[in-house]
């Protein structure tokens, strides 16, 4: 084995080393409830009365919609069809 060979097998061991501990991350996401005192704070709300305005197009989303996160609550899952106050449209 040269060093090339090496350092790829190390990066990529590296690499599946890091996967249990995102999966553990999302894992630990908890719902977001609007009982939250920074989601009452926000004007959140699981169903957006805003028509076209939800957390689903929402700029400060992230991930995919069965487990949508937020910039604004980091370890919760807001609803796709959630709402606060700091929506904005996603580019
Ligand atoms: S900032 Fe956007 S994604 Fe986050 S809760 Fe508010 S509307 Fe939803």
């Amino acid at each position: 084995m040269n060093r090339r060979d090496f350092m790829k097998i190390s990066g990529a061991a590296a690499g599946l080393a890091l996967i249990p501990v995102c999966n553990v991350a999302v894992a630990a996401d908890v719902p977001l409830t609007a009982e939250d005192p920074q989601a009452k704070a926000l004007g959140y709300v699981a169903q957006s009365t805003v028509a076209g305005s939800n957390c689903a197009n929402c700029a400060q989303a992230k991930g995919d919609v069965k487990a949508l996160g937020c910039n604004l609550f980091p370890g919760k899952q807001v609803s796709a069809t959630g709402w606060c106050k700091v929506w904005s449209k996603k580019p």
